[in-house]
This record gives structure tokens, C-alpha cells and sequence, in this order.
């Protein structure tokens, strides 16, 4: 039985088995959750993402996909780095979103973590809807099948955490 569980915070201070990121398909850094998270965790996390990029990924990770490295030096043993869509007026698939959330925590399965943090993926400079986001994102961590006892929603805004509350129960 998964918890949910909603905290309104920086998800770089979180003590959790691993921490989602909620990078882009080069792996090598960007803004927002993983400028912070590589700022936060430091170079090993980095050298990991760029052991990747030489070795499975040589083409990126793609989007809706889900891979782990080392946390550095955050209060967490692993990273979940994984790729959102960005939004498009004209259309954006909500299954790549799903996706995201389903990955990781198959992710997490495989590595035994128990206890998992999210941000809110794409709502960032990849722009999607909070509302859609925190539905997408509630609905898919109640459907999917994991040994992951606590899904912990890290929201940095009082706007997304009340959000991501009415998302949880259903209003
Ligand atoms: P994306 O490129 O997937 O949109 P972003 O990192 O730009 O990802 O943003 C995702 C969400 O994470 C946004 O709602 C943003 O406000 C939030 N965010 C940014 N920094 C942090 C942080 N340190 N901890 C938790 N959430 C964060």
C-alpha cells in the first residue's frame, strides 16, 4: 500500500531513498528542480549523467523515460533522473506525463527504494498546466503497482501545493 504524501518545500532537502529530477533528455543539467538538485548534490551526480550519455544513452534519455544515479551528497541514496514533456498549446500527450511517474517508480522497484520524492514534472519552463499536471500526477501514482511505501509530492509554492491537496482528494 503506497502513502501519498504532500509537502510544500525545496525537494533538494528532503531525507528520502530517492529523489526525483525532473531533468531534460541531455542529462547534463538545466534549471529549475535540477539545477538544484546538481547544485545541492554536486559533481558526482553529474559524472554519473555523463557516464550515461557515453554509455546507453548516447542519444539522450528520452521523454516519458526513467534512470538512476548516484544522490551525491543529498539526503537520499539514489536520483531518479526522468524526462517530461513540454507543453504545446496545440496538444501535448498526457501519457508521456504518466509515463514519467509509472518509470520511476519502476525504477525505484528495481533499486529497493521505499521511500520517493517528486516534483511537480513539466510544470516548470516545460510549462504544463499545474491542475492537469497534479491529476495526472496523483492518478497515476494510485494506479501504478509498487513496493514503494510513501510518494512524497515536494511542491515549492503554496499555489502548487493547494493544487496537488485538491488533486488528492479528488475535488
Ligand atoms: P520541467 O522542466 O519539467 O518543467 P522544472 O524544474 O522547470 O521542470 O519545474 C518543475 C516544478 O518544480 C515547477 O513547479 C517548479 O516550480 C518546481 N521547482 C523548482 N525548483 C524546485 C525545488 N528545488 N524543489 C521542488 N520543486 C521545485
Amino acid at each position: 500500500m503506497t502513502t501519498i504524501t504532500l509537502v510544500q518545500g525545496d525537494i533538494t532537502e528532503q531525507s528520502v531513498d530517492a529523489i526525483v529530477n525532473a531533468a531534460n533528455s541531455s542529462l547534463l543539467g538545466g534549471g529549475g528542480v535540477d539545477g538544484a538538485i546538481h547544485r545541492r548534490g554536486g559533481p558526482a551526480i553529474l559524472a554519473a549523467c555523463r557516464d550515461l550519455r557515453a554509455s546507453r544513452y548516447g542519444k539522450g534519455l528520452p521523454t516519458g523515460q526513467a534512470v538512476a544515479t548516484t544522490a551525491g551528497r543529498l539526503d537520499a541514496r539514489w536520483v531518479i533522473h526522468t524526462v517530461g514533456p513540454v507543453w504545446q498549446p496545440s496538444g501535448s500527450d498526457p501519457s508521456l506525463l504518466a509515463s514519467c511517474y509509472r518509470e520511476s517508480l519502476r525504477i525505484a522497484d528495481e533499486l529497493g527504494a521505499r521511500t520517493v520524492a517528486f516534483p511537480a514534472i513539466s510544470t516548470g519552463v516545460y510549462r504544463w498546466p499545474m491542475e492537469d499536471a497534479a491529476r495526472i500526477a496523483v492518478e497515476t501514482v494510485r494506479d501504478t503497482e509498487t513496493a514503494v511505501e510513501e510518494v512524497r509530492f515536494v511542491l515549492f509554492d503554496e499555489r502548487a501545493y493547494g493544487v496537488f491537496a485538491a488533486s488528492l482528494k479528488g475535488v
